[in-house]
């Protein structure tokens, strides 16, 4: 089957979801944007990655790059970054379709659960390469539904509710479909993809 990709309205929404995530997650854990300077990220679409990068049955995926020495500008510089990888088809399926009122509350719920891993790292609440990925995953489901519940924006309490349930945490286990389906970001056999360790050992 062929690919779909985000169209150029579509790419707008996400512009605007980035921006919506990133200042609900800043608001939730107090980070400013000397924060975010030392644990830059950037977000990148399916036509954008490298075939290591894609997310598979994910809708999106977290990698972590190593800065090569020679990039340092100074011994403040982050020593790392990390690229957001959205499948676009998976995506626009799940959200039914391209169309804004749909789309803008479903990006936001996947950004705000990729960059509140970023933050999680980033703050060294969590290692890169720890094996615990599903209690990181659970403890990532409820921050995210946290940070998203009072969030005034039409359609998040349905993307919530069906994406993000309030026993996602309980009910969820590596292999169990239903555990799959409520629990969006889970793809392969990894519990979740964005703390896949081969993605952390990637330099660029
Ligand atoms: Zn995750």
């Amino acid at each position: 089957m062929a690919e779909r990709f985000f169209t150029r309205a579509a790419l707008r929404t996400l512009d605007e979801a980035a921006r919506v995530a990133e200042d609900l997650t800043s608001d939730h854990f107090r980070l400013t944007s000397r924060d975010w300077r030392h644990m830059p990220y950037e977000i990148r679409t399916l036509r954008e990655l490298a075939a290591w990068e894609h997310p598979g049955r994910a809708f999106a995926h977290l990698v972590r790059y190593d800065r090569p020495l020679e990039a340092k500008g100074s011994g403040g510089d982050a020593r790392h970054f990390y690229r957001i990888c959205l499948h676009d088809g998976n995506i626009l399926a799940a959200a039914g379709g391209g169309h804004k009122a749909r789309l803008l509350p479903f990006l936001v719920y996947v950004l705000t659960h990729e960059l509140v891993h970023v933050a999680r790292f980033g703050k060294f609440a969590h290692g890169f390469l720890s094996n615990r990925h599903l209690e990181e995953e659970r403890r990532v489901d409820r921050l995210t539904r946290e940070i998203l519940a009072p969030c005034p924006i039409p359609g998040m309490g349905g993307v919530l509710g069906r994406f993000c349930p309030e026993e996602a945490g309980a009910t969820r286990r590596e292999g169990d479909p239903r555990g799959r389906q409520i629990l969006p970001m889970q793809g392969g056999r990894s519990p979740c993809p964005s703390t896949s360790t081969n993605a952390g050992n990637a330099t660029r």
